[in-house]
């Protein structure tokens, strides 16, 4: 493993920002660190960058600790959320700031310069000032700026969050480019989900201060294993065991042998077929268009249904319908809504 964060824990007086949180990073990946605000994130990509101490754990780079080294002999480039270029410098001396403050030679700061400003694709920008600059193009230099000193790990805290959202959706896809290119690997905040699943080769989930848990997109979304993580990764319908049998019969069936009483069904919208049935057990209460999509509020016998179609207008509203969920598109979730933080991570 290339980074390597085990057991961390980080105290702010008597409140436990990371409770023994490990992670892993390999070589040239992109991993995404999400969850909600508050949960610790920023805390734990500050302990790596070497800009605040842990209490417990360590970290190791190749399998070195990295504790008594401070933050800028790290070698790691870090770009924020809010813009943090040098307001007073071009944009061709921000970019070049670290290399000539390790004394590069002016020629090749200059080569350099230029290379990363055809990457971030703004090479007509070399002299403006960052005030004179969207937030958009802002970023795009600062991660300029943070790759020119060729960084060993690349950190990322929320560096979209402060754009709009067509601005951000390019730049997601800039920075996956970018990354992709270097084969550097990088750590990315991101409170999120529709960003980590577009962009992480792995995504570690957290919430209260623990990883809850880690795995590829596909894995965190089709493969949730409680609720949180299910309704944090996107729309889901989380049924009790009583519910699923009474209105997918076939489904009470999947449900693991035995997994605890609070085990609940998760299915995403787009895994329920509907077909109009004048004798079907379900009815359309809503049906809302959202260009790609139609989403559908569905009465059935396990109660209000989400449900998410493409193509042809299926049905209309009031008509009533018969459901269909293959059985593997039915994954049983730990229902840890309703425990303290401190059980839920166990
Ligand atoms: P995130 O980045 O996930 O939104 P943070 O890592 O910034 O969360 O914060 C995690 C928790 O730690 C929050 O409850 C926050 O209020 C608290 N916290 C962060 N920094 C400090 C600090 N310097 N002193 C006290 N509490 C802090
Ligand atoms: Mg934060």
């Amino acid at each position: 493993m290339y980074l390597t964060v085990r057991e961390a824990t980080k105290n702010y007086g008597s409140f436990t920002a990371l409770n023994r949180v490990s992670i892993e990073i390999d070589e040239g990946e992109f991993v995404c660190l999400l969850g909600p605000s508050g949960c610790g994130k920023t805390t734990l990509l500050r302990l790596i960058a070497g800009l605040s101490d842990l209490d417990e754990g360590e970290i190791l780079l190749e399998g070195a600790a990295l504790s008594d080294l401070p933050a800028r002999k790290r070698g790691f480039g870090i770009v924020f959320q809010s813009y943090s270029l040098f307001p007073n410098m071009t944009v061709a001396e921000n970019i070049g700031y670290g290399l000539k403050i390790r004394s590069t030679p002016r020629p090749e700061i200059s080569r350099r310069v230029t290379d990363l400003l055809n990457l971030v694709k703004l090479p007509q920008l070399a002299d403006s000032f960052p005030g004179q600059l969207s937030g958009g193009q802002q970023q795009r230099i600062a991660l300029a700026r943070a790759i020119a000193v060729d960084p060993r790990v690349l950190l990322l805290d929320e560096p979209l969050s402060a754009l709009d959202a067509k601005v951000r959706a390019e730049l997601r896809g800039e920075i996956r480019h970018v990354q992709r290119s270097l084969g550097i690997p990088t750590l990315m905040v991101t409170h999120d989900q529709e960003e980590a699943l577009a962009l992480a080769d792995k995504i570690i989930c957290m919430n209260h201060g623990v990883v809850v848990q880690a795995g590829t997109p596909e894995d965190l979304y089709n493969r949730p294993r409680t609720r949180f993580v299910a309704e944090f990764m996107g729309i889901s319908n989380l049924l009790p065991a009583d519910a699923v049998g009474r209105a997918f019969p076939d489904l009470a069936a999947t449900r693991p042998q035995g997994s605890a009483d609070d085990h609940i069904a998760c299915i995403r919208p787009e895994q329920i077929g509907v077909t109009p049935d004048p004798d079907g057990n379900a009815s359309v209460r809503g049906i809302s268009f959202l260009g790609n999509l139609r989403r559908l509020e569905v009465e059935s016998p396990a109660g209000p249904l989400v449900v998410e179609t493409h193509g042809a207008k299926p049905c209309r509203e009031g008509d009533r319908v018969t459901l269909q969920v293959a059985p593997d598109a039915c994954t049983w979730v730990a229902d840890d809504s309703t425990r303290a933080p401190a059980e839920a991570q166990a």
